[in-house]
């Protein structure tokens, strides 16, 4: 039997929350004990059916495989994990005999139960989404457990959908993996693709006799080469998880024709390391290769092997909600047939999983959202359209979609144009600036200005911002986004917070007091409410991980700062305290990291543009007599490319924003930085670079290991390891506390060390709060009685 063609049209993935959040309610109903799993089954079936419908709607053909079967009721790497029934042991009472979990079961692998721990999760690729970690031993269990892939299928094709089911690659699924615990030191998970690949085998079987004719393998690992995997064992797992899947099992009636999603960049080489992602692939035995030609350019070609096969050209960008300007698109489509390929065909760049459903279901009527932005944007249901055009321009010609080609130009045109896009007084500011702008004095001289202003004791107690986010502030926030909370009264309710916050800071004697972010929303969206050149959504739902979802702000046009932000709320705190109080931005990185930002410059002029802003307000809050502000950059991290050759570029303009916007202050001004994670690798150099004065970084889960590792990097400003972790109610003991501290002020210069906990406490409860900040300051005086 030959293979299939593949459709001239497809998509990568589709977002599986559903139009209105269905199944995230769906799934915290069954949590909460609210539904049974039936019913989280019934209504996750027809959200897919539904969303299988609305492809075929938008253009994607019905029958061939085009529509792809990429729901999850949590996670698709954790759905790798049920399907192979490779629970960790501490889980294996969850699963039956033949190893399979059920809902509930699948969901306390992800969630946890008591003391056992759930999954690890990170972020995937380069995405704000965050996948379940695997773990991986020699003894976890590794079977066919689970039929829910062939299920899916089954379902969508008795609703009259032929859908393409899309699962992770065993090579990614194995590279991403960590050892288990039981694993002997230095064990590599990848060391099991022997046992995996039988179960995928048994898998695309099953979805042959189904009758699927596709089947989408993803392996965004080929992309990186940063993975903790090194680029060439990827390579050969790739190679050899190819042999087996695809050249010996035949094609139609022992497996469907396979194709290989290869998202988040453009694959590996070809380079001095005689890698070349493209070759090896060409190489093997699948059908299709879909490649990213939104973050990767169109390789060289010809490629030898390539003639067999259909490359899916990836045009349509995946990873962001701007409309395609399709002649260009078409262009870039050409470009690709000289690859010398047996078919090209149209796709996204990634899953579609990573922007919002429909850009029609903002309400572009009540002045939320600049209605401008409607035709300028396009979120998944506007690129499945986008997508179907191309095919049809492939399949037809241009002339057959003349109109939506002319249409796509025109709304290009018109943002290009639009005011708003470039601001004039931005852009000459930008050009304006010089290294001095980036750069602060001496920082002996600023310690030494700064201490005698400050006056702190040694080992500086603080916090990293947030207080618990009660009902109360969630109540008066809805009730005034509503409109039945005057402005006033809500400005008022949030001061009684901030006043309720400081005298309890005060009780339990802190000595850098902050506000307590009751006021934001969120840390970003707050800023880009009080920005402009951002829109925001009511609608724009992403998910971010398991049931939940966020809403990222979409930065359209050049960044201002019409009025101050903070200045009002954090003079206000000011008047309420003696102790010096810590003024609270959200860093440039970050605000571009969780926000969809413009494809149409550099992200560094973006970058800087918002850095601006922050100068800006951070001037008015050091003129308001603000002496310590702290500059958030969670994401510094999180925004690094997956290419190694891309990073020094990135950390160039991501640590210059930070600058920028810190860099005008006085030397008495004490610049703090926040940062969300303990692993520092590659931005070691950069946490020094930012020329933070003091810097606070998670540091309790794994036992103040940053100190030394930043002390040996040269690292010699204020550094504040966190001393409990708070994404966990538990609330440490004061010896726990000590014992951290201890560990801190033996590995660095004492007079370095600030005490904080790993970070802000907005998802936490008073109760433990209060309980964990006690013992944090009892720790802190008999360290310093030690000292
Ligand atoms: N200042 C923020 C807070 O305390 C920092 C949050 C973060 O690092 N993610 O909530
Ligand atoms: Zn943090």
């Amino acid at each position: 039997m030959s293979a299939p063609t593949f459709p001239s049209g497809s998509v990568l993935g589709y977002p599986r929350i559903g139009p209105r959040r269905e199944l995230k309610k769906a799934v915290e109903s069954f949590w909460a004990g609210r539904i049974t799993a039936d019913e989280l089954e019934a209504t996750a079936s027809s959200l897919r059916v539904a969303a299988a419908k609305r492809l075929v709607d938008l253009g994607l053909d019905a029958t061939s495989g085009a529509v792809p079967g990429s729901f999850s009721y949590y996670d698709q790497v954790l759905d790798v994990v049920a399907l192979l029934g490779a629970v960790p042991s501490r889980f294996a009472s969850l699963t039956d005999e033949k190893g399979a979990l059920d809902l509930a079961g699948y969901f306390t692998v992800a969630r946890g139960a008591g003391e056992d721990a759930p999954l690890e999760m990170t972020k995937w690729f380069d995405t704000n989404y965050h996948y379940l970690v695997p773990e991986i031993g020699p003894e976890t269990p590794v079977r066919l457990a689970d039929d829910r892939v062939v299920r899916q299928f089954v379902e969508a094709r008795d609703a009259g959908v032929v859908t393409r089911p899309v699962v992770v690659g065993p090579v990614t699924f194995l590279a991403l993996s960590k050892a288990s615990d039981d694993a002997p030191a230095g064990y590599s998970p990848l060391s099991r693709l022997a046992d995996v690949l039988p179960v995928y085998v048994e898998l695309l079987r099953a979805l042959a006799a189904a009758g699927a004719p596709w089947v989408q393998l993803d392996e965004p690992a080929l992309v990186s080469d940063s993975v903790d995997v090194p680029a060439a064992e990827v390579h050969a797992a790739v190679t050899e998880a190819y042999r087996v899947l695809a050249s010996e099992l035949a094609v139609g009636t022992e497996r469907p024709a396979i194709l290989v999603g290869a998202p988040f960049g453009g694959l590996v080489g070809p380079g001095e390391d005689g890698l070349d992602g493209l070759a090896l692939l060409a190489a093997t035995d699948v059908e299709a290769i879909s490649l990213d030609l939104v973050k990767g350019a169109v390789p060289a070609g010809p490629v030898a092997g390539l003639a067999d096969k259909t490359v899916v050209a990836g045009v349509i960008d995946g990873h962001n909600v701007w409309r395609a300007d399709l002649a260009a698109k078409l262009d870039v489509l050409d470009a690709v047939h000289a690859l010398g390929a047996g078919a090209v065909t149209v796709g996204t760049s990634t899953s579609l999983l990573h922007v919002p459903h429909d850009v029609e279901d903002e309400d572009w009527t009540n002045g939320s959202i600049d209605v401008r932005l409607r035709d300028w944007l396009a979120f998944a249901d506007q690129k499945v359209a986008e997508v179907a055009v191309l095919a049809r321009a492939l399949t037809e010609g241009r002339d057959a979609v003349g109109a939506e080609i002319e249409a796509a130009r025109a709304a290009v045109a018109s943002r290009t144009e639009a005011s708003g896009v470039v601001v004039p007084a931005v852009r000459e500011r930008a050009a304006a600036l010089t290294e001095g702008d980036f750069s602060r004095g001496d920082y002996a001289e600023r310690a030494a200005a700064q201490q005698a202003k400050l006056n702190l004791p040694l080992l500086p107690t603080t916090t990293i911002g947030s207080f618990p986010q009660t009902p109360e502030i969630r109540r008066a926030r809805a009730l005034n986004v509503k409109g039945e909370l005057s402005d006033a009264d809500y400005t008022a309710a949030m001061q009684d917070e901030i006043r309720r916050v400081v005298e309890l800071q005060e009780r339990i004697g802190l000595d850098v007091l902050v506000h307590g972010e009751p006021e934001r929303n969120d840390m970003v969206q707050y800023f880009a409410e009080n920005l402009d050149g951002f829109a925001v959504t009511a609608n724009g739902w992403v998910q971010s991980y398991g049931s939940r979802c966020v809403r990222p702000p979409i930065l359209w046009g050049d960044v201002t700062r019409p009025a101050p932000i903070t200045v009002d709320w954090s003079t206000f705190t000011a008047s309420l305290t003696e102790k010096p109080v810590k003024g609270m931005l959200t860093g440039p990185v970050t605000i571009l990291a969780w926000s969809f930002v413009r494809d149409d410059q550099p992200l560094g002029d973006t970058a800087n543009q918002v850095g601006l802003a922050l100068r800006d307000e951070i001037a008015d809050l050091e003129a308001a007599g603000i002496g310590i502000i702290q500059v958030d950059e969670p994401a510094l991290r999180e925004l690094l490319p997956l290419r190694r050759a891309d990073q020094a570029a990135y950390l160039d303009w991501s640590v210059g924003s930070f600058r920028l916007a810190t860099a005008g202050v006085e030397a008495q001004t004490q610049i703090h930085t926040h940062l969300c994670y303990s692993e520092f690798g590659e931005v070691i150099g950069a946490i020094d670079g930012l020329d933070a004065d003091v810097t606070s970084v998670e540091a309790a889960r794994s036992r103040m290991e940053i100190v030394p590792e930043l002390s040996e990097a040269g690292y010699a400003r204020g550094i504040g390891p966190g001393v409990y972790d708070i994404h966990s109610p538990r609330v440490p003991s004061t010896e726990e506390v000590t014992d951290l501290l201890e560990l801190a002020v033996k590995s660095i210069d004492p007079r370095l060390v600030w005490v904080n906990p790993d970070c802000g406490l907005k998802t936490r409860r008073y109760e433990e709060t209060v309980a964990s900040l006690e013992n944090l300051v009892a720790a802190t005086n008999a360290v310093r009685a030690q000292l």
